[in-house]
């Protein structure tokens, strides 16, 4: 068929939604998930699993590899060695480390002549996108990005180690205060802390001592003790109906001025039910665009910021102009 073949290396919540976002869009085919693990053990919905060890006999036969490993420990050993042989596109998040990844990530596909598009997802990633809007829109201005409401995985194992506690997540939630400064066209110096309030959901094991729990998680140093936190116990039944998603989201907001006493506000906004579905969405898009970008000639590493919208639409540009122009 003439659709584009994609694959995805690695088999976690971000591969299982890249597979989820693939049968969302008609004009790709997913032909292989490729796992460290033993292949057997490896439960798609229903696509084939090879063993990552086979993935060059795959190297004619794969438009775009997806790369869906761990920011921390995969990604900057796969990136590299697989742009070797593969146009990429993977989702690293260390926003500190992204200039030194860019350049090893770079540094190989520009050998290759192949496209590895790195740090796609929502941020970095569409807020990544909309910063530069409001940057170069209104020069004149301040951008704020707030988190949530979105489930912390760090802040949910702390509260997970502390005595007496047998289930628990933390929620990080914008302060609604400081948006509604930010939205009002003032441009107020906020910290991260200012911007976010915590809230944890806890089931107690039998005999805990709840007002010491509470207080035991307030006071912690860093990860609550800086923030307003507010502390919920809940049964098992309610922790295991309401809090079994990793929702998550925010707001990236640019307040400017374009001359004196003329607020100008922009405002994107994310209410994610699902964090990895929605970074595989967002990963699927960039993936035509890739193909496209490779039809074209082109090569090295690339972000989402160097990417033409029109690229990531199955629709053509004659289509898109008239519809959307
Ligand atoms: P997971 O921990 O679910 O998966 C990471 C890897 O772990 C998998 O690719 C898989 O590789 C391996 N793995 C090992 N054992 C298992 C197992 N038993 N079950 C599932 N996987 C296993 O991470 P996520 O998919 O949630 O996230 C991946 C990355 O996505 C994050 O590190 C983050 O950097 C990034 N991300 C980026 C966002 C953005 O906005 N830019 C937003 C959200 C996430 P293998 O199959 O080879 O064993």
């Amino acid at each position: 068929s003439n659709k584009i073949k994609v694959a995805i290396l690695g088999y976690g919540n971000l591969g299982k939604g890249v597979e989820l976002s693939i049968l969302k869009n008609p004009d790709m085919s997913l032909e292989a998930v490729f796992s460290r693990r033993d292949p057997k053990s490896v439960k798609t919905i229903n696509t084939p699993v090879y063993s990552v060890e086979n993935i060059l006999d795959f190297k004619d036969k794969i438009d775009v590899l997806i790369l869906c490993g761990g920011s921390k420990d995969d990604l900057p050993v796969q990136t590299p060695e697989f742009a070797q042989y593969f146009n990429t596109v993977d989702s690293y998040d260390n926003h500190a480390q992204i200039p030194e990844y860019f350049a090893s990530v770079d540094a190989v596909a520009q050998k290759s002549k192949k496209i590895a598009m790195i740090s796609v997802g929502w941020d970095p990633g569409m807020f990544s996108i909309n910063r530069l809007f409001g940057e170069a829109l209104l020069p004149d201005g301040e951008t704020y990005t707030f988190w949530g409401k979105g489930l912390s995985q760090g802040h949910s194992d702390a509260i997970r180690r502390v005595e007496g506690v047998k289930a628990g997540v933390q929620y990080t939630l914008p302060s609604t205060k400081a948006i509604e400064e930010v939205r009002s066209g003032v441009r107020p110096s906020l910290s991260t802390k200012d911007k976010h309030t915590r809230e944890c959901f806890i089931v107690l094991k039998d005999g805990a001592d709840a007002s010491k729990i509470e207080n035991e998680i307030k006071t912690m140093p860093n990860y609550f003790e800086p923030y307003d936190t507010s502390v919920n116990f809940i049964s098992q039944e309610e922790f295991d109906k309401n809090h079994n998603t990793m929702p998550h989201g925010g707001f990236v907001i640019r307040s400017g001025n374009s001359s004196e006493n003329i607020n100008q506000v922009i405002e994107y906004s994310l209410k994610l039910d699902s964090n990895p579905e929605f970074t595989a969405s967002v990963i699927v898009a960039y993936t035509r665009a890739v193909y496209k970008m490779a039809l074209k000639g082109e090569f090295g590493a690339k972000s989402v910021l160097d990417v033409a919208p029109a690229l990531l639409s199955i629709k053509s540009n004659e289509t898109l102009r008239k519809e959307l122009l």
